[in-house]
């Protein structure tokens, strides 16, 4: 497997060299929307420090990234009346991943109601700043 690479679009936006509409913050993860999202609300958590994905991060850091995926979650429930969450997480490009800083996707569903196709549309920077408020109050609760 390909070493961590520190300049991936994800370590750039944990650095703070590129923005997002951040959901949930603390010293070992961020939580932030997906520009292109596949329901409204789809979320990305991630481990603060560096792992390419499942295979190579720390077990803490991983555990600890499970927490923040429950807690996001819970919250969608309410955020985007939910009726279910899906979690997704792709390692390799063999396995799915675009993006090599590990990420869960926490994405909240509506029942009979299928998902976009992956980088199927960038949604609006209004919405997204919105949506991003209303989902860190529900957290805050
Ligand atoms: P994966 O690596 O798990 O296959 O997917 C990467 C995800 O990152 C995709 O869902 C894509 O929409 C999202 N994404 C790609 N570039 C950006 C970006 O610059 N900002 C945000 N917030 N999400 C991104």
């Amino acid at each position: 497997m390909p070493s961590y690479d520190p300049n991936n679009i994800f370590a750039k936006i944990l650095r703070g060299e590129l923005p997002c509409y951040k959901v949930y913050e603390d010293d070992k993860a961020l939580a932030f929307l997906d520009i292109m999202p596949r329901a409204p609300g789809h979320t990305l958590v991630l481990p603060k420090a560096p792992a390419r994905n499942l295979l190579d991060v720390g077990a803490d850091d991983l555990a600890h990234v499970a927490k923040v995926a429950q807690q996001i979650a819970k919250a969608q429930m309410t955020a985007f009346a939910a009726d279910g969450v899906t979690i997704q997480q792709f390692n390799e490009g063999a396995g799915g991943q675009v993006v090599f800083h590990l990420h869960v996707h926490v994405i909240p569903r509506k029942a009979g109601t299928a998902m976009k196709p992956p980088a199927a549309e960038k949604e609006k920077p209004d919405t997204l700043a919105e949506q991003a408020k209303k989902l860190a109050a529900a957290l805050a609760n």
